[in-house]
């Protein structure tokens, strides 16, 4: 069977792939579109990421395609619509990657509160030396700490914060069986709680859900935090919120724009940044892999699969 492979893979992947499956690496090819047009109705798999997805264009020139397999749990840059109505199954790498992008969010976190880039700056420029300490900075223990999303992650995020004597409270669609504080609305969860972290999928349903009036209901002393995507949070409003002195600090793993980020946040001190790494270690990206490899052996050999996304369970 081929494999059209949309985002770059590990050694490990392909080696295992290789055994069962003849690959065909996007990343290879001067003009993927043009290839897949003359090659696309032997391709009855996709591999690609959360990240990169797999375009409609591509999409259309797959006649024969069975499954798409995103090496990564969000899955919103496939069109999973589209996919269910061709009976195509889309599946994605849940639970395997919940601590890590659970402990960036904390990173984040701490990060802000406690203005862990300008004084690991101090440190390492010699400033320390020279001008003496900065300011002191805000603890990070003990807040209250709101999620917009408590789902995987966002219990990850909540179980580590617990170690830091924070009180959860969150929003999701629906009331989960957690003892944490539930709140319908986010306005009101925004105004409850010190920070805000956002681990919620991105998608229309989301878009720009942490607007001007949420960002107001954090204050000046509040901190947002993004893990999630990009999408979820309006970042102009953002931006002025910061440079109005309207919001305390933003820590943001992710972006409306990937790789652009606005300069109004790069350059602003009360930011921390990271370029969507929540999930960017050897072992998570590893468990990550194994399981996107896994779903396309699994659906090669007796047409199931581990882990669908929800959209497709029906299709099993
Ligand atoms: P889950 O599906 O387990 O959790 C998602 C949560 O978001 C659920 O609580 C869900 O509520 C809530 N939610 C979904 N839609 C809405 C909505 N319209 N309004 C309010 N709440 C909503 O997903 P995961 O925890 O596994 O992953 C969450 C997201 O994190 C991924 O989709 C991805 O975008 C992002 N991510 C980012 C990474 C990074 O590198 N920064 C790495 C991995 C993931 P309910 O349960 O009630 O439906």
């Amino acid at each position: 069977s081929d494999v059209f492979v949309v985002a770059p893979v590990t050694e490990d992947m392909s080696t295992t792939l290789g055994t069962e499956f003849t690959l065909h690496q996007s990343c290879d090819m001067a003009d993927p579109l043009r290839w897949l047009q003359r090659n696309g109705d032997r391709i009855r798999y996709v591999l690609t990421d959360g990240h990169l997805g797999l375009p409609n264009t591509y999409l259309a020139a797959l006649p024969v395609l069975e499954l798409i397999s995103c090496n990564g749990v969000g899955y919103d840059a496939i069109d999973t619509d589209a996919a269910v109505r061709r009976g195509v199954m889309v599946t994605h790498t849940p639970h395997v990657l919940n601590e890590e992008v659970a402990s960036t969010a904390v990173l984040l976190y701490l990060s802000c509160y406690r203005n862990w880039e300008a004084q690991m700056a101090q440190a390492r420029t010699g400033r320390w030396e020279t001008d003496g300490g900065l300011p002191l900075a805000r603890s990070a223990d003990g807040r209250t700490v709101g999620i917009l999303g408590l789902g995987r992650i966002g219990m990850a995020i909540a179980r580590k914060l617990e170690a830091f004597g924070c009180t959860i409270r969150y929003t999701a669609r629906s009331r989960k069986d957690a003892s944490y504080a539930f709140h319908v609305d986010l306005v009101d969860l925004a105004k409850s709680v010190d920070a805000l972290i956002c681990v919620v999928p991105g998608g229309t349903a989301t878009r720009h859900m942490v607007n001007a009036e949420v960002i107001a209901a954090l204050g000046p002393e509040g901190v947002l935090i993004n893990v999630g995507r990009g999408s979820v949070v309006d970042e102009t409003a953002l931006a002025a919120a910061l440079q109005e002195d309207r919001l305390g600090w933003a820590g943001l793993d992710v972006f409306e724009d990937e790789p652009r980020i606005p300069r109004a946040l790069r350059t602003h001190p009360r930011t921390i940044l990271t370029p969507h790494i929540g999930s960017a270690t050897l072992e998570t990206r590893a468990a990550m892999g194994q399981l996107a490899v896994e779903n396309l052996m699994l659906h090669k050999r007796c047409g199931q699969v581990k882990t669908p996304v929800p959209e497709c369970s029906p299709l099993l």
